[in-house]
């Protein structure tokens, strides 16, 4: 007799930002971590749309494009709204009232000192970043997260900071008011730290929209196939008889994701010895990806052919999210004194 499944006491929360076409590095990076973390705890996922606006606030359009298409995404990937609680940031308003309440008592210079303010400037230079929205995301973050007393959050060692502020603001929360008024307090979350991924781009380097070596979650197979065949190999085997080494060569990246231990021999054996060309050697690799990718276009197609059966789900999971959200605020009004009702 197998006994029931224990129930799913701790809560996780994790968002991506609707900017872009979701690709393979989401996947192996970001949504097969969300696969697993599903099964094992109550998983609240949701589309940053104002964390996105914080960057792209002169061209939202960008934001409304990518919406559904990324909620799409997901499920074809096998996020599962029986598990997990899908919902859209901008639907559930309560993430605002807190992180308005929370910024009257996080000190400017908590915001000022998070990495990534400094670092993002420099990085997305082409973007007037000098905003208040900007500087405050870290701290809606915070809010997002205590919103649903969230347990644990996935993050990469750059977001380590952003737990580090929430856990801090929580503290700050508690010191301040949950003395006077005894009860609730918010708990602190800690970072469920998840490896950078290392799903290569056409170029060897991270699979990055940035980079332009993308291959898109859903894109049609035979630009798949065109993009893999004339990806760049080890400059050295200029000539099908010169010899080459894997280690310097981006395909070899990608057997080390798709590729058991027998293929991966055959690719160091044959291309050592020049034994095997470049093309032959892609074949596996266009293979798996074509095999992974024609599940996700397959499952994808049945949602986009009843886009409301996708709307449906996320008025659903909207309205999961915003109870709990709104029983978190409804109590730290309450420890604020704010609550004005008796
Ligand atoms: S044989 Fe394979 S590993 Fe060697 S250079 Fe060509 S593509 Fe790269």
């Amino acid at each position: 007799m197998s006994l029931p499944a224990a129930p799913k006491s701790k809560r996780v929360l994790s968002g991506m930002r609707p900017t872009g076409t979701l690709h393979l590095g989401h996947y192996h990076g970001v949504l097969k971590n969300w696969l697993r973390l599903q099964q094992e705890y109550r998983c609240f996922f949701f589309v940053a749309d104002w964390h996105a606006l914080t960057t792209h606030y002169e061209d939202p359009r960008i934001i409304g494009e990518n919406l559904w298409s990324m909620v799409i995404d997901w499920l074809a990937v096998g996020i599962d709204p029986a598990l997990a609680t899908l919902f859209v940031q901008s639907r559930v308003p309560e993430h605002a009232e807190l992180h308005l309440l929370l910024s009257m008592v996080t000190p400017l210079s908590w915001l000022e000192r998070v990495p990534s303010y400094k670092d993002q400037q420099e990085r997305l230079k082409g973007l007037d970043l000098a905003t208040y929205g900007f500087l405050g995301y870290p701290l809606l973050q915070s809010a997002d997260i205590l919103i649903y007393q969230a347990n644990l959050v996935p993050v990469g060692e750059d977001q380590v900071a952003h737990i580090e502020l929430t856990r801090e603001v929580a503290r700050r929360f508690n010191h301040l008011y949950t003395k006077q008024r005894g009860g609730f307090a918010l708990p602190e979350p800690a970072s469920l730290l998840t490896p950078a991924s290392k799903m290569p781009g056409l170029d060897g380097q991270k699979m990055s929209k940035s980079y332009g070596n993308t291959i898109a979650l859903r894109e049609a197979p035979a630009s798949i196939e065109k993009k893999l065949r004339t990806m760049p190999t080890d400059p050295a085997r200029m000539r099908r008889k010169d010899p080459g080494t894997p280690e310097k060569c981006p395909v070899w990246q990608l057997h080390g994701i798709y590729s058991a231990e027998d293929t991966k021999a055959w690719v160091q054996q044959g291309c050592h010895s020049a034994e095997i060309g470049c093309l032959d050697c892609k074949k596996p690799v266009i293979d798996a990806i074509l095999t992974e990718t024609a599940v996700f276009r397959e499952r994808a197609q049945e949602y986009l052919d009843d886009m409301g059966w996708v709307h449906n789900i996320i008025d659903e999971g909207c309205a999961k999210a915003q109870q709990v959200a709104q029983e978190t605020l409804g109590e730290v009004r309450h420890a604020m004194g704010i609550r004005y009702t008796p």
